[in-house]
């Protein structure tokens, strides 16, 4: 077995928290080689050039103009970077289209198009159709020939989205489905050519169908009148008696669900990618704007409240970068490791991808949350312009509002993180028991401030490893508190989710910037210790409160009263003056007149 699948089958989704982990095990998007970055920049010069000088013409819905930008994408290659050679693509590893997403998600309306096309579209024929479906269909869609829509939400079914109705019902000679029924929301209806459509044969078995556009029966809806993404179609698709060909079912009958949820996987970190693009584009042109205006004969950037938002929204997207990186990396890799060991293509990349599904879902959290910040903080900037739709960060605003809700909600996505994990800690695959009891013995002794730790980060390994038994605390009390119950109490759960997604994000930064060391000079990597610093000392006060809400909740007496002493104990983190720091960061972009991270 090769050295890098020695090193990562140790690791697992959600493994994160009981581990040690290290900065050699984790990729940082500095490592990218020149062939990424090569990719990156063509994606990066496709957008600039052709989306980005559209904007208006895409959000009016000119006619033909997406599906056209759409096959300019394939004839570039940017629809097939992770599809195989065999249907028309690169078949490059995750982290190539990780590239690639991260920067045709900054280009608005147009991403929505795209990453529907490329993700929930294209995915579900690559990982669970048959030969012939793929042979069919792949090589048009990779050429941007044919488009795809993924259709699962109905008028009464959206995160709930088992309960759908729409049914189907085989013919008596077994050559085809009926389909009868409605979907709703459906990105690129308007044009596309496939739709991947959820029913449930005979009103009970979940099933997958990959139906063409011209089959009777199949029409479209008008275009919605949306708040933001106006230039992405979005209509509802009806069903009757559609006649569907037997041979295009997706996957098992009945096993529809492992579809829906697995692609949901991909598209969640996906949409954390594209997020990362999006707040890179808002910050961009806010120092740019900020440089620029001048009030009270200054730039407004040189007022400290300016400064503030500046600096917050890059320490809050390198925090989101420095995961989203670890875990798209942890994906190839494990990817890597299934075909090492005789999995095909597709069932490596769907168990990566679902073994990572807690990051997953974690990530679509954070990285909506990060982009909604960023692109709030960008108006706020721009002042009365950034309520104009002549500037570009009003666009910025609606667009980013529609992914806490797309790709499940956020609210879904917090409890499914959090279900997931205990799932894993009850079928003994995450072992959350021995350290849950170590924290409960810890809290009855005398704390130990004395630390033989000299390393240059210790104050930030010590954090890490304390916020990891806060959460440990709070959520083993929760758990014993209320077992199997625990599920109807969403409020604790939503504290818990968020104290993962803060441990998540701190770990990941500090392994970033500890591997940065050996890579920047010393100047550039002082930027990020900087970034370091705010980071981790707010992060802990968040952590700090998502706990005392958990705790306090269902706690009483010496119990409660000991938590929070504990609470108070784990989530201490060095006194910074994180004012002068964020003046450091918001001048380096000042200088540098963009973004420089
Ligand atoms: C612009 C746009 C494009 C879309 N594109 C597609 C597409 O291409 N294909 C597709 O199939 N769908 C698509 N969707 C649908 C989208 O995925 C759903 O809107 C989303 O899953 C939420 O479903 P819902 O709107 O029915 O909200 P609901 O499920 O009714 O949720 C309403 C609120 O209740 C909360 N809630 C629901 N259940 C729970 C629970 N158990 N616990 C706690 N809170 C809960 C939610 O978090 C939310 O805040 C799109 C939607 C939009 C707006």
């Amino acid at each position: 077995m090769s050295e890098v699948s020695e090193k990562l089958i140790a690791i697992k989704g959600g493994e994160f928290l009981i581990r040690n982990s290290t900065p050699e095990e984790i990729f940082i998007p500095e490592e990218l080689n020149e062939e990424q970055l090569m990719i990156k920049q063509m994606a990066k010069d496709f957008v600039d050039t052709e989306v980005f000088t559209k904007l208006d013409a895409i959000d009016e819905q000119e006619p033909g103009l997406v599906p056209s930008l759409l096959e300019k994408c394939g004839e570039l290659g940017l629809l097939g970077v992770t599809i195989p050679e065999e249907y028309g693509g690169f078949a490059k590893d995750f982290n190539t289209g990780t590239c690639v997403t991260e920067i045709v998600g900054a280009a608005h309306a147009f991403s929505v198009a795209y990453s529907a096309h490329t993700g929930i579209g294209m995915l579900p024929i690559l990982y669970f159709g048959n030969d012939y479906l793929k042979e069919k269909y792949l090589p048009g869609l990779t050429s941007g020939k044919l488009k795809a829509s993924y259709c699962l939400t109905e008028p009464g079914s959206g995160s709930d989205a088992l309960a759908a109705k729409t049914k189907a019902v085989l013919s008596d000679d077994g050559k085809y489905y009926s389909l009868n029924g409605q979907k709703m929301w459906i990105t690129n209806a308007g044009f596309a050519d496939i739709f991947i459509v959820f029913a449930k044969i005979d009103g009970k078995d979940f099933t997958g169908f990959v139906v063409e556009r011209n089959t009777e029966g199949l029409s479209i809806g008008h275009e919605e009148k949306k708040m933001g993404i106006k230039g992405s179609s979005t209509c509802q698709v009806f069903f009757e008696n559609c006649k569907v060909p037997a041979e295009n079912i997706l996957g098992e009958i009945g096993k529809g669900h492992l579809i829906a949820f697995n692609i949901l996987n991909i598209g969640r970190i996906k949409l954390a990618m594209a997020a990362m693009g999006g707040n890179v584009r808002s910050i961009d042109s806010s120092v740019k704007y900020a440089n620029e205006r001048m009030q009270f004969n200054v730039p407004i950037s040189s007022f400290g409240a300016i400064k503030y938002k500046l600096s917050e929204m890059v320490i809050r997207n390198e925090a989101l970068k420095s995961a989203v990186w670890r875990t798209s990396n942890y994906i190839d890799d494990t990817k890597k490791i299934l075909l090492e060991k005789g999995k095909t293509i597709a069932e490596a990349n769907l168990a990566a991808a679902e073994e990572f599904a807690i990051e997953c879902a974690m990530l679509k959290v954070t990285g909506s949350e990060a982009l909604d910040y960023c692109v709030d903080e960008a108006v706020q900037i721009y002042g009365g312009y950034g309520f104009s739709e002549e500037y570009p960060v009003a666009r910025g605003y609606r667009d980013a509002r529609i992914n806490r809700i797309f790709e499940g909600t956020n609210e879904i996505n917090r409890l499914l993180s959090v279900d997931m994990l205990l799932k894993r800690v009850m079928k003994g695959q995450i072992d959350m028991m021995t350290p849950a009891m170590a924290v409960q013995k810890e809290l009855m002794s005398i704390p130990d401030f004395n630390s033989d730790n000299e390393s240059e980060f210790a104050a930030e390994e010590k954090a890490i490893k304390n916020i990891k038994k806060a959460f440990f605390m709070v959520a083993g009390a929760a758990v014993q508190k209320f077992m199997m119950k625990l599920k109807d109490e969403q409020e604790i759960l939503m504290c818990a989710a968020d104290m993962m997604n803060e441990i998540y994000l701190a770990e990941s930064l500090l392994l970033r910037v500890k591997k940065l060391q050996h890579i920047k000079s010393a100047q550039d990597f002082s930027s990020y210790k900087v970034i370091l610093k705010v980071f981790f000392t707010d992060s802990v006060d968040r952590l700090h409160k998502s706990g005392k809400t958990a705790i306090t909740s269902f706690a009483e007496g010496d119990e409660l009263n000991m938590m929070l002493l504990g609470l108070k104990r784990f989530t201490k983190y060095e006194f910074t003056n994180t004012t002068a720091l964020r003046r450091t960061i918001a001048n380096k972009l000042i200088e540098a007149g963009g973004y420089c991270f």
